[in-house]
């Protein structure tokens, strides 16, 4: 059982205010929505959860099971279990997909993480996502679509088994055959690990899928709204 509880956000960039008071709390077992106009800072939420250094929180606190993560840098945190699929996943080329997930894989388990199970893990993950088996030897997201993008985030999530999870936009750029594959493969993880995820989506689509016990209504900075 595991908590993340953001208390009375204050966070700026560049000297401007975008999150005002935000406040929420999040327990395994539990999927939250949070929907609302562009530009009102959901994107920023996420990524001040996980530890964005461009974005300075000037007051208020986040908890991850009661300890204090204000300071706590991003790998910390996704050592902690925290996990955040990006609205916009950016592409770094000379580092493969396969690269990248076994060596984040080896440092949170603390030892080398078996070639085989690794490779097995991956191989299923791909398949079930409808991937293209050589995007896990290409550079992370070179050349991928938009919708490539979202599914890798989504293979990122099933090999680094988060106990909570951020879903930020992910139905953005996907078409209606990769929304319900991304959609029923978030689902099962769901509800085969227990985590608890945080959605981040302007579109009705997404819930189609993806059924929330709570929805957020965010303006202009913080929650203005909650409810079923
Ligand atoms: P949302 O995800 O709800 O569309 P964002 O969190 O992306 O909103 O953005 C909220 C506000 O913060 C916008 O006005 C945006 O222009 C501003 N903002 C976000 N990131 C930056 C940045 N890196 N530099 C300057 N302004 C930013
Ligand atoms: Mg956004």
């Amino acid at each position: 059982m595991h908590t993340l509880k953001i208390d009375n956000l204050y966070v700026e960039i560049d000297g401007k205010e975008i999150l005002k008071g935000l406040s929420l709390e999040i327990n395994s077992g539990e999927i939250h929505a949070v929907m609302g106009p562009n530009g009102t800072g959901k994107s920023t939420l996420s990524k001040v959860i996980m530890g964005d250094k461009n974005y300075k929180i000037t007051k208020g606190n986040i908890y991850f099971d009661n300890e204090n993560i204000n300071d706590l840098t991003t790998d910390k945190r996704s050592n902690l279990g925290l996990f955040l699929g990006m609205q916009l996943p950016m592409e770094i080329s000379g580092v493969t997909n396969a690269d990248l997930l076994r060596t984040a894989l080896n440092i949170k388990q603390g030892e080398n993480f078996s070639l085989m199970p690794f490779i097995r893990k991956m191989d299923k993950t791909v398949n079930k996502l409808k991937m293209d088996k050589q995007m896990i030897h290409r550079g992370i997201n070179q050349g991928f679509s938009g919708g490539e993008r979202k599914k890798n985030e989504i293979l990122q999530m099933y090999m680094l088994e988060p106990n909570t999870v951020i879903l930020d936009e992910i139905d953005s750029g996907l078409d209606v055959d990769s929304l319900k594959i991304v959609g029923d493969n978030v689902m099962e993880y769901y509800n085969k690990s227990n985590c608890s995820m945080l959605v981040i989506t302007h579109y009705q689509r997404l819930l189609d899928y993806i059924k929330p016990d709570f929805v957020h209504i965010m303006k202009n900075g913080s929650i203005v709204k909650s409810g079923d």
